[in-house]
This record gives structure tokens, sequence and C-alpha cells, in this order.
């Protein structure tokens, strides 16, 4: 026998279906859906960032053969930007762990709270926890016949401004910008970061002793070898064996023991325990920007 819904229950139906499906249900709007749908699907990968999506899809499309745990990463580092080209300013630019590139500026006015370093430490002054871990760094290696000594720490605005409109008389930008920040992207800006007994390349700073101690200790007093050889496509600097950058213990470690980059481990999501330990926001509109923490160790596909 053939079946039928009883009368009302066909209305009601109609109804609902004339409710959900006005008459502006045009053609467009699936597409707007699928499209919606698509970009928020990127949020299942946990270092996805909410404010990234249109950014990944986009990427996507440029890059079909590019997983999609790729995808998430290199828009994460930045990789599908040029550097320098429209920079973010920095939410909170006294954050021990602001991140400083040719992608993410410092504010021009922007000068932290400062100390001096001390004759027996070399020139210059960092922010009081980089100082302190900086001096208790140098201490331990000078038991250890090392002598560690900052030749350049904090710099302002404007000396950077100074020093890169020097180099720009005498090398091409392009050529500039593999070794000297542009003012506002410097990390010396930041109080944080110092080169360490030299800042010249033709000292091959990499071949002494003071380097291979700074390599196997500085995560210990918080620092991290900044830039690193091979990583000049993420970092946009060549080769620094002498910059470092204090980001505290935690971070040090996990990024010097695992060979990651400041950019490459902030684009995995691992941040510390204490911030993992905040309850998550509970709409699921608005996640946190890394809501879990991604496998130690896991390889990174680039
Ligand atoms: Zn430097």
């Amino acid at each position: 026998m053939r079946k039928s819904a009883p009368w009302h229950i066909s209305i009601s139906l109609l109804a609902a279906v004339c409710l959900t499906l006005p008459a502006q249900a045009a053609p467009e709007l699936p597409a707007q859906q699928i499209q919606a749908e698509l970009e928020t699907s990127w949020l299942e990968l946990p270092n996805a960032q909410a404010d990234r999506l249109e950014r990944y899809t986009l990427w996507a499309a440029r890059n079909p053969e590019l997983d999609r745990e790729t995808v998430v990463l290199q828009v994460n580092l930045d990789l599908d930007r040029t550097p320098y080209d429209n920079p973010r300013t920095v939410d909170d630019p006294s954050s021990l762990t602001v991140l400083v590139n040719k992608h993410n500026a410092l504010p021009r006015d922007y000068v932290p709270e400062l100390e001096t370093l001390g004759a027996d430490y070399g020139s210059g002054s960092l922010r009081p926890e980089a100082a302190q871990a900086f001096r208790e760094m140098a201490d331990a290696a000078r038991e250890e016949g090392i002598a560690l000594r900052s030749v350049s720490a904090y710099r302002s605005y404007s000396y950077q401004n100074a020093l890169y409109s020097r180099y720009l008389t005498q090398y091409r930008q392009n050529t500039a910008d593999t070794f000297s920040a542009r003012p506002g992207h410097s990390e010396h800006q930041t109080g944080l970061a110092l080169d360490i007994n030299t800042a010249s390349t033709r000292d091959h700073f990499e071949n002494t002793p003071a380097f291979a101690w700074l390599k196997e200790h500085c995560a210990q007093y918080g620092f991290i070898l900044r830039y690193d050889q091979g990583k000049q496509d993420i970092t946009g600097y060549r080769f620094e064996p002498w910059h470092y950058r204090y980001v505290g213990v935690e971070i040090a470690q996990a990024c010097m023991e695992q060979g990651l980059s400041y950019e490459e481990y902030l684009a995995l999501g691992l941040t510390p325990q204490e911030e993992e330990a905040v309850p998550p926001a509970p709409e699921p509109e608005t996640p946190p920007l890394f809501p879990f923490p991604i496998a130690q160790g896991k390889p990174i596909a680039l």
C-alpha cells in the first residue's frame, strides 16, 4: 500500500522549507556557503589561525600539490606574503615572546625598559630579564674558559634607521635586506636580542669554541640562535651565528632541541604549558589561535 504523510505534516514540512529557503536564496548562496564551510574546515587543524582562513584557501588554490598541514604551516610562516609588504604592527611589543621580523613590526616609538649589561659583559643594554639571563650565561661560560661579550644589544628605531640607510649606500636593497633589518623590524629594538663577540661573517664565529658553547647551552638561559644556517627562506636572514634572542627557557629549549626557528615554533602552535592551561573559550566560533599542542618532534614539511 502506498504511504503518504498526513496533510498537516506535509504543510509543516512545506512551511519549514519555505522558512529555511526564502526568496532571496539565489544560486550564489550555496557557493558562498561552500566557501564558508571550506574556510572553516581549516580550523580542524590544530595550528590553524582563525584570522587566516581566507589565506589558507587562497594558498591551497595556488599550490594544489601541498597537503593541508603544509598549507597551514606555510601561511602561518607568512610564506604567502612578500617580506615588508603590508606588515602587521605587533599587538604587545613588550611581550617577552614577541615575534619581530619582516612581516611583524614594532611601533616606531617603542622603547623597552632597559638595564645596562655592565663593563664585564660588553656594551649596551637589554630588558632586565634578558640582561640578567645574559650575565648568568656569560658567567657560566667564563668558568669554562669561554668569553662572551655583547657587541650590540638594544638599538632604537632611529639608530636602526641610520644603520640600514648606511648599508643602502653600500649595497643593493635586496642584499642589505639579507643581513640588516629595516627600522621597526629589528629584534634589537625589542631589547631582547644581542650580538655576541662579533657581528661580522669575516670572523667566522661559527668555528669558535664560544659558538659551540652557545649552541649547547644558550637555551638553558632562555636564548635561541635566531638566524640559523638553512633557515633563510623562513627567517629572511642569512646565517648569523652571533645573534641571540631571549624568549625564556621553555621556548628556547623547544626551539634549540628540535632545530626550529622561532617562526617555525610559533607556526606549529607549540605554545608553553602555562598558556595551554588556560581554558578554551566556550564559543566554537572564536577558537583560540593555537588550541592544541602539536606532537613534539613532528617532522616539518616545507
Ligand atoms: Zn643582531
